[in-house]
């Protein structure tokens, strides 16, 4: 067989290769995309590195098999240092140890909209950096301290590969659920709960239907530190109930990854 012969019987059957390929991809599933977002979806996110993050939430939650994101930073007021309100790192390690996640929440618990690219950028470089002296996944996920946000932020979020970001509800004027199809990835809403909105966050979860996901915001449970964002541990326990009774998904910020398709490698446009 000459080479042009040989050449010519290697490339023949190619093009009905060819297209039959095309007609398997056609009639198969994608291999990799978003998840469609069943029903009964909630998000657990717990703020401030409190406490009882440690003692009572992370305990419950493994009795129910639920998942949850732990926001930490290091408070300035009451500070951090004071072990009668805060978790200490070798407590937020373990959190990590038994598959919870830890995410970013700055070091300070200063607001972004108060902050240049490179103090936010240096307040990650400070979670980032005790994470990785004690051993804990880098974090993926952020909160905004204060519920404030700022196109700044966003854009650094995403240069230093944080794919989720939580915000509040008020603030933003959307307090209402997730919707993956349509809110920005680095401006998720949440449901703020604490002891005395009950009925709210019963109508919020209401809402985990349609596509659509509940994203709660809890601080301590108890929470010594800052009262006002307590949540009573009966309260709490009363929630889970709730889940487990109503059949939710509790997840972790960062599973939520999996109703989301891939994100764009190019840079955003520069917006301002
Ligand atoms: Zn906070």
């Amino acid at each position: 067989m000459t080479l042009a012969r040989s050449v010519l019987t290697c490339l023949r059957p190619a093009p009905l290769a060819w297209a039959a390929g095309l007609l398997l991809t056609a009639a198969a599933p994608p291999a990799r995309g978003p998840q469609r977002v069943p029903e009964r979806v909630v998000v657990l996110t717990f703020d401030d590195a409190v406490l009882s993050h440690a003692t009572y939430v992370a305990p419950l939650l493994r009795k129910y098999g639920f998942g949850a994101t732990f926001f930490v930073c290091e408070f300035r007021e009451p500070p951090f240092a004071d072990k009668t309100k805060y978790m200490s790192w070798a407590q937020i390690r373990e959190l990590d140890r038994q598959g919870f996640e830890i995410g970013s929440h700055t070091l300070t618990h200063r607001h972004v909209n108060k902050m240049t690219a490179a103090e936010l950028g240096a307040e990650l470089d400070s979670i980032e950096g005790r994470c990785r002296r004690y051993g804990i996944r880098r974090p993926t996920s952020f909160a905004y301290p204060g519920y404030d946000t700022h196109p700044t932020a966003l854009a650094v979020l995403q240069a230093r590969g944080y794919s989720l970001a939580r915000a509040g509800g008020a603030k933003q004027g959307r307090v209402r659920a997730y919707d993956p199809v349509t809110d920005d990835r680095r401006l998720i809403p949440s449901f703020s709960t604490s002891g005395d909105n009950q009925p709210q966050v019963l109508a919020a979860l209401a809402q985990a239907q349609g596509g659509r996901i509940v994203v709660l915001t809890l601080h301590g449970v108890p929470d010594t530190a800052h009262d006002w964002v307590s949540t009573p541990p009966a309260l709490f326990e009363e929630y889970l109930r709730y889940f487990k009774a109503h059949r939710y998904r509790v997840l972790a910020l960062r599973d939520v990854a999996r109703y989301l398709p891939p994100e764009p490698t190019e840079a955003p446009a520069a917006t301002n």
